[in-house]
């Protein structure tokens, strides 16, 4: 990587903020450790436009709403929930990549932006709900619900009835000016987290609606609409792979967008994991001149500016 005032997206997965604890300060002592490695990117010259996802946090704050629903006090819907993890998340990320900045004899400013993401209402994914969220129902209740509602439900893997929403591409970002705006005056953003808050354009409105954006497809957007250098996606392996855990599993380093479709034909990635990573560094690497996506854990971030691998998507 060159780093001379180079902008790069980084992608925050599961693991760089909920590790082990769910606690807010389990998820903050994550969060420093994550901020730690992020500190060196800005040391070597990056500038940093962070976005992250909210999976296990937007999974437990929907079982909250649903425990204590009532009159008074209802569940709050999905896409005011992913609205709620944007600014907690945000609040922990602020909190820790300050302090590490400032540990690091560093004084930047950063901001947390709400972000909604722009969906069609007519993508295909509404035709077919596949993303699971919320609390597991008895067979009966969900029955019920989805008489109600007109929602979905289907069996997760013996464990009961869940709720399914679609899982749109995303068109558009509402803030991306501003976001832009911030990152070229030298602001550290954090926004579209968790994939954004789903919206659809109605006339001169935004209609947040229940469904999930995924936050790869959603960082490889916004790392386009601010032109970015580099897509950057922090997960928990070093490098993508072909023939993944078998014994001829061989790591992906430098691969072209034409290589990349190829082996996703042959269905080396895994769907709802590491091939989201892999559409969206494509859909970055081809929309973007000369932008270059990376996948490759937390760990090796430090490795990766001192010139180690990582698993290099590009467009010939
Ligand atoms: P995140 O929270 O960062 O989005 P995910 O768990 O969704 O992380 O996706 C990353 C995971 O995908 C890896 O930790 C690995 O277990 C899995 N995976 C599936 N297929 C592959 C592959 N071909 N190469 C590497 N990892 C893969
Ligand atoms: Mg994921």
């Amino acid at each position: 990587m060159k780093n001379i005032e180079k902008k790069i997206v980084v992608a925050l997965g599961g693991n760089a903020i909920l590790a082990d604890e769910p606690t807010a300060s389990g998820q903050i002592k994550a969060l420093r450790n994550t901020s730690e490695k992020l500190v060196k990117l800005i040391e070597a010259g990056y500038e940093l436009i962070i976005t992250h996802g909210n999976g296990p946090q937007v999974g437990n704050l929907l079982l909250q709403q649903e425990a204590a629903d009532s009159e008074i006090n209802p569940a709050m819907p999905l896409d005011t929930a992913v609205a709620m993890t944007q600014g907690s998340i945000g609040y922990w990320l602020q909190k820790t990549l300050g302090q590490a900045m400032r540990n690091a004899g560093l004084n930047r400013p950063i901001a947390t932006l709400l972000t909604q993401v722009v969906v069609s209402d007519d993508d295909v994914a509404f035709q077919n709900p596949t993303k699971p969220i919320g609390p597991f129902l008895s067979k009966e209740k969900a029955d019920k619900r989805a008489k109600e509602t007109g929602d979905t439900y289907v069996e997760d893997a013996g464990r009961g009835y869940r709720k399914v929403v679609p899982s749109p591409k995303p068109i558009s970002i509402v803030e991306a000016d501003i976001i832009k705006a911030l990152a070229d005056s030298g602001v550290i953003t954090i926004s579209a987290g968790g994939g954004g808050i789903p919206v659809i354009q109605k006339g001169n409105t935004y209609e947040g609606i229940e469904a999930v954006v995924d936050k790869d497809f959603a960082a490889a957007k916004l790392a386009e609409i601010v032109q970015a250098d580099y897509l950057l996606i922090l997960t928990g392996v070093d490098h993508a792979y072909i023939n993944y855990n078998k014994p001829n599993q061989k790591k992906l380093e430098k691969v072209s967008v034409e290589e990349m479709k190829q082996y996703i034909k042959d269905n080396h990635f895994a769907p709802g994991s590491m091939l989201p990573k892999i559409e969206a560094s494509i859909s970055f690497a081809e929309r973007t001149k000369g932008g270059k996506a990376y996948i490759t854990s937390l760990d090796n971030v430090e490795a990766l500016i001192h010139g180690k691998s990582a698993t290099i998507i590009f467009d010939a």
